[in-house]
């Protein structure tokens, strides 16, 4: 069947300037949802459903302040969300591409329109991010996953087989989704992200019991809702928040799991791979597991490096959104013969750094998100107070008594494989390396192999034939590499994003590529 062709562009990004409309609406919105406490069921279905371990969301910035309650499903409510989702897949996968494309554009003008400043406010509210971060999450990389996943999908229809010459035959190639059903595990920190893992399976014709983080419920939930308005029929996306091991033992145990589009900690990716190993015989097809899993990631400087510009993509990369990014800077190696100044440069910036409510527009950073995250972030900060190893240079205070608010942080390290050089933080904190510009080929070995993760990576330098050496060096380090720029804000169609080596499966989101996991593909040859 024929797809209309189309393209597609990135949704524009507003500025909520002062008097501006935008502003007024998404105040409108903010104070919605910041003097309420909303109820939100499981969905199941057509089913809302409100029962189970009661729970509540609160602001980070205030943990005094509830803006959700909802309900963790129990083991019978996932497997009554995987009947369902059973059920809906049949009528879901035998609608014409067309239709599909149709679903996703909708839900993507929808959050570009009529949920934008629901989605931002609930972002903000709920995650703690200033309306800069939760317009390119919420908004523009949200409406984007749908437009993009849509473009992909419609690309990879067009592929056919050869069919031979004189025809005594025909060969066709379709698309078919997996049988049973795809489990989406969804992390805080993107809103977008938690729209696509549930909503990307589905343009392949799956469907998804959709599991979202405990501390992105209300922007997930709008999410949720918009995308039922927009044309998802029910059951083929399922809204069940739930417990972590009480939602993995289900959906592990059951014969028709056909995948996990995760994304999330190491610890927890490497658990359900191998519960999956364990039951591995019972499964109808084998269970497609994709990942995307955190990183360490660096900021290497060459003697060439334009100072400013690596001390302002360093502040934003480390320090956006607490450094509660995948791709965030943790680790930089500066040279000595840059040091001074860069040093000066970042303590400077830094000090000019506002954290606060994210609801101040002026804010740059505010709390992390929970006091799980607050107590991880700030035992690293007291470990390199501690630490003969390590110097804290600038910032590191933190105060939870009203929110979890963490100064930005930033550490020198003396000894460069220490444990803060390796480990993910999560949070606002820079930890430097100092190398001798005589030893920039050791520099470079232990940007790269030091931390077992492989996500992001940049290099700073306008030395032509370093930058090419160093590409090369670094191949293997980085899913999505930087030349002179920062290592976060990939942009949907743009910088695919994903790593290797325990960052993930690097399948790709926001590229065509993540789709293939999606598809179990027939060929057809017809003899006449
Ligand atoms: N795509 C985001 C970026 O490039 C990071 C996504 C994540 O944190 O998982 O900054």
């Amino acid at each position: 069947t024929q797809v209309e062709d189309f393209q597609v562009t990135n949704e524009p990004v507003l500025e909520y300037l002062k008097g501006s409309a935008e502003r007024k609406t998404l105040e409108t919105a903010l104070n919605k949802y910041k003097n309420d406490c909303q109820d939100i069921p499981i969905v199941v279905g057509n089913e809302e459903i409100r029962k189970g371990d009661v729970k509540y969301q609160v602001m980070p910035f205030d943990h005094s302040k509830k803006i959700a309650k909802y309900y963790w499903a129990n083991a019978d409510v996932v497997q009554k969300a995987i009947n369902t989702s059973i059920e809906a897949r049949k009528d879901w996968e035998a609608q014409p591409i067309s239709e599909k494309i149709k679903v996703f554009m909708k839900a993507a003008d929808l959050v570009s329109g009529k949920y934008r400043m629901e989605l931002n406010a609930a972002t903000m509210l709920g995650q703690g991010k200033t309306i800069v971060q939760a317009e390119i999450d919420a908004a523009a990389e949200l409406a984007d996953f749908y437009r993009f996943n849509a473009y992909f999908a419609k690309e990879l229809m067009k592929y056919q087989p050869l069919s031979p010459t004189p025809s005594v035959s025909v060969n066709t190639f379709r698309h078919r989704g997996i049988e049973g059903f795809v489990a989406s595990i969804s992390p805080f920190n993107f809103t977008a992200i938690g729209g696509n893992l549930a909503s990307a399976p589905t343009i392949m014709g799956n469907v998804v019991i959709w599991k979202p983080s405990d501390t992105a419920l209300l922007a997930n939930y709008i999410t949720f809702k918009l995308m039922r308005e927009a044309g998802f029929p029910p059951g083929v996306i399922n809204f069940v928040p739930a417990d972590g091991p009480v939602f993995g033992n289900t959906i592990c145990s059951s014969p028709h799991l056909a995948g996990v589009n995760f994304t999330g900690s190491v610890a927890t990716f490497q658990h359900l791979w191998k519960q999956i190993a364990e039951n591995l015989e019972s499964y109808h097809n084998f269970p497609r597991l994709v990942g995307e899993c955190g990183g360490k990631n660096y900021h290497f400087v060459h003697p060439s490096a334009h100072v400013q510009s690596v001390v302002n993509g360093t502040i934003r990369s480390a320090f956006e959104f607490g450094g509660q990014k995948c791709s965030a800077c943790s680790r930089m190696f500066v040279p000595e013969s840059l040091w001074d100044q860069i040093r000066e440069g970042l303590l400077e910036t830094r000090k000019q750094l506002k954290l606060d409510s994210p609801l101040e527009y002026d804010t740059f950073l505010s709390a992390v998100i929970d006091e799980k995250a607050f107590n991880r972030i700030k035992g690293y900060i007291d470990y390199a107070k501690m630490s003969s190893n390590l110097e804290v240079i600038g910032g590191g205070n933190c105060d939870n008594s009203k929110g979890y608010y963490i100064e930005p942080a930033i550490i020198v390290a003396k000894d460069p494989k220490d444990r803060i050089m390796q480990e993910e933080i999560f949070g606002p904190v820079l930890t430097v390396y100092v190398y001798s510009d005589k030893q920039l080929e050791e520099a470079l070995t232990l940007a790269s192999d030091t931390a077992p993760f492989g996500l992001t990576g940049a290099i700073f330098a306008s030395d032509e034939k370093f930058i090419a050496q160093a590409t090369e060096f670094l191949k293997m380090s980085a899913g999505n590499f930087y030349i002179n720029d920062k290592s976060t804000g990939s942009v949907v169609g743009q910088q695919p994003f994903g790593g290797g080596r325990v960052s993930g499966t690097n399948d790709k989101a926001g590229g065509p590529h993540c789709l293939l996991r999606w598809t179990s593909p027939q060929v057809i040859k017809e003899t006449f």
